[in-house]
């Protein structure tokens, strides 16, 4: 027994829960124009120290790391060629004979991480990890994680978040995998509504990154509160985000549309016009991020009316799709989810994002088909 996985119980809490991971590099992401798995497209590591543990074997894997790790040395050592960690509970050896036991007799190989399961479509589910009750399993989640995120703390303090984990079940060996996840903070002063978020190294470039944060906007509308991520987004968590929001408020501005042929000359009066506030108040997205989208666009234009809004043509906008290529096929299914929301209606608690008004955007109609 004296040869058993690493299953410490308490890590040392030096780490203020802060916001750990979002982001990476990218370059892979531009290189293969991909832009729709965001934060965690990266397949470079920057340059803050090389990694201590190089590379890791997750189930039947071995894959590079990116950054130091966090796992403690005493357990690990300050070098390692490679870590062993379970695919299902995340506990981790730097032996290979223990690995492979405890694979044998891992307590979560048949079960899914938790019992609430959050979202399911296809081969995908989304469970909700309580890190208060599953703390080693957060830890060690945590630690792998921290293996792939930059310049962030992973947190030892869990116990204030959520955990959703992604999992991808294998349709032929029915095998659950969790393959990325984000975390939010239980009490976010600032609505935040993810703390960090990674899509692990195999299974990038695929689109999950928008999906996870599809699903904490649509957590989000849920709990009737309008928020974000947890800002200063790191800058692969910035355009990641940017190309969410951006198809976002392209797929609701262009479906706006009624989509039956109308008769000439009189579709401008029957076309809606979204303010900036509208559409927050729609897609739950900060007031803030919506300018700062439409700015990255560049579909705010100079032109301003007599009140000083400034119109952004639903043409612009399609134009603006077009021209990007951009997938405006919502990243989740609202269906999917297991709860289903809270009935529409009576007001929301508002809780005023500064009513700024000042930078109204209209969709105005061009008549075409
Ligand atoms: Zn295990």
């Amino acid at each position: 027994m004296a040869a058993a996985l690493t299953m410490q119980n308490e890590l040392p809490s030096a780490q203020k829960p802060r916001d750990a991971a979002r982001g990476d590099h990218e370059k892979a992401r531009k290189a293969s124009g991909d832009s729709t798995d965001g934060a965690t497209t990266a397949m470079t590591k920057d340059n803050e120290g090389a990694p201590n543990i190089r590379n890791v074997v997750l189930g039947d894997l071995l894959f590079r790391t990116w950054y130091p790790s966090f796992y403690p040395d005493d357990l690990v050592g300050r070098d390692l060629e490679r870590l062993y960690v379970c695919r299902w509970c995340f506990k981790y050896s730097r032996e290979l004979i223990p690995f492979l036991r405890h694979l044998k007799a891992c307590d979560m190989k048949h079960t899914p991480p938790s019992d609430t399961l959050v979202y399911a479509k296809e081969n995908y589910s989304l469970y909700m990890v309580d890190g208060q009750r599953h703390k080693l399993f957060t830890q060690n989640l945590s630690l792998f994680a921290k293996l792939f995120l930059d310049n962030k703390s992973v947190f030892y303090d869990v116990s204030g978040f959520l955990y959703y984990l992604l999992v991808q079940t294998d349709p032929v060996t029915a095998q659950r995998q969790v393959v990325g996840f984000f975390s939010k903070e239980k009490m976010s002063w600032d609505n935040n509504n993810l703390a960090c978020i990674l899509i692990f190294p195999p299974w990038q470039r695929r689109g999950l990154g928008q999906m996870l944060m599809g699903v904490s906007y649509e957590l989000s509308r849920r709990e009737k509160r309008i928020g974000g991520p947890e800002k200063p987004l790191s800058d692969l968590g910035r355009r990641a985000y940017l190309s969410f929001w951006s198809a976002t408020i392209a797929r609701l501005i262009l479906s706006a549309s009624p989509s039956s042929p109308q008769p000439k000359g009189k579709v401008a009066a029957s076309e809606p016009a979204f303010s900036v506030k509208d559409i927050s108040d729609i897609t739950y997205i900060l007031i803030d991020d919506i300018i700062a989208t439409l700015k990255e666009m560049k579909l705010l234009g100079r032109e301003k009316r007599v009140d000083g809004s400034i119109v952004i043509s639903k043409e612009s906008v399609r134009q603006w799709a077009n021209r990007n290529r951009i997938d405006l096929r919502n990243p989740v299914d609202p269906e999917a989810f297991l709860e289903k929301p809270p009935p529409e209606g009576e007001e929301d608690d508002e809780e005023g994002e500064g009513n700024e008004d000042d930078e109204e955007m209209e969709d105005e109609e061009d008549d075409e088909s």
